[in-house]
């Protein structure tokens, strides 16, 4: 086995991976695959209901929001949510802090006008003051990116919008730690960072926001079709959708959201200790008050970066089993990502090859 620090698709628990094998050709006593069942026979029904009813109580969602789930990923959300609210006033506020954010705001601007609230481009890497950001009274929402997976910025609070609904994009830190749903117009996160594999998206959707569609909008992308139909409107990935619902209850098993929170924190505070002692050897560009949890970005042998170390740390990493540590073709150097499914003992590896790095190179 290898120990696997890749940022989506991402490491899914061993634990849940042995269940879907030994599920895998005949679920129960259906006598077939899950793969294999019509998507409106009662088996994958249950299935399809049993998942949605785990997500809502993992993240004690209110009675008054939908959960959806829908395809084309994030980045199909990002037409989605556009598509689905822009039109109530002609425009949004796209607060952006990173790669996911700038894609969000720049699809967005297809269906409406978008406004930057943060006008001018920011040099490093961080969440800007909230006393710079231009919130425009007249919106019809704020759209923020939780954690931007690129750059590893997490926000550490929940923007205040005034009553303007919140849309956030909780792609690469869903059920990482608790949320209070009820400040929020629409949460959205494709499955494969950290609840599952790719091909399906959670939306959590408050029901006043429903409805509101540009005319174009196709109808597998309109919030009403998926919530009137259940989000079985087509066919939906049912196998994709069967493993996340595991990966829900192992989620419950380990002691839900909270449990996730405090381990998130342990292991990435190990990494970023490591850094914070190396003399700038191990150097992260992230302001430390936003510093995600889930993806931590650094470069070897200082702000720049040092080609030849990196390299030869990734080699040294690889030997040990370590994968996927590579940093974003974007932004270089190294990510870890330290989504739900990686152990705290798998982080502590890391942790130790990057002290051993250290001494053997300084
Ligand atoms: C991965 C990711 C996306 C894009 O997801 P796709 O399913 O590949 O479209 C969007 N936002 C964030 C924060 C991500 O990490």
């Amino acid at each position: 086995m290898v120990v696997n620090f890749g940022a989506g698709p991402a490491k899914l628990p061993r634990e849940v991976l042995l269940e879907v094998q030994k599920e895998l050709v005949e679920y129960g006593t259906n006598g077939m695959s899950v793969m294999e069942m019509s998507h409106r026979g009662s088996s994958y029904m249950k299935i399809h209901n049993d998942t949605l009813e785990l997500a809502r109580e993992l993240l004690k969602v209110p009675d008054n929001y939908k959960i959806l789930l829908m395809q084309g990923g994030g980045t199909g959300l990002f037409a989605a949510v556009a598509m689905n609210l822009i039109g109530r006033t002609g425009t949004a506020d796209y607060l952006v802090t990173g790669s996911w954010s700038t894609k969000a705001a720049k699809e967005a601007a297809k269906y409406g006008k978008v406004n930057q609230v943060v006008p001018k481009p920011v040099k490093h890497i961080c969440v800007p003051n909230p006393k710079e950001w231009k919130l425009d009274p007249k919106a019809s929402y704020v759209y923020y990116c939780d954690n931007e997976t690129i750059e590893g910025v997490e926000f550490n609070f929940v923007p205040q919008t005034n009553d303007v609904p919140l849309v956030v994009d909780m792609s690469s830190n869903i059920m990482s730690k608790p949320v209070d749903v009820k400040k929020f117009g629409v949460i959205f996160a494709c499955a494969q960072k950290n609840i599952g594999p790719s091909g399906i998206t959670l939306v959590i959707v408050r029901e006043d926001l429903i409805g509101h569609h540009l005319p174009i909008t196709p109808a597998i992308l309109e919030f009403s079709m998926n919530a009137k139909e259940n989000s079985i409107y087509n066919t939906p990935p049912t196998f994709i959708i069967y493993v996340m619902g595991r990966v829900f209850a192992w989620i419950k098993r380990q002691g839900g959201v909270e449990k996730m929170h405090q381990v998130a924190l342990k292991k990435s505070n190990m990494i970023y200790e490591v850094i914070a002692k190396s003399n700038d050897f191990y150097y992260c560009p992230v302001e430390r008050e936003v510093r995600s949890r889930m993806n931590v970005p650094f470069r070897i042998g200082g702000a720049g970066g040092n080609d030849a170390l990196e390299k030869e740390f990734l080699k040294g990493a690889e030997a040990l089993g370590m994968q996927q540590l590579k940093g974003h073709r974007l932004v270089g150097g190294i990510r870890a990502s330290l989504y739900n499914a990686v152990t705290v003992e798998e982080t502590e590896a890391l942790r130790k090859f990057m002290l051993e790095f250290h001494t053997k190179n300084s």
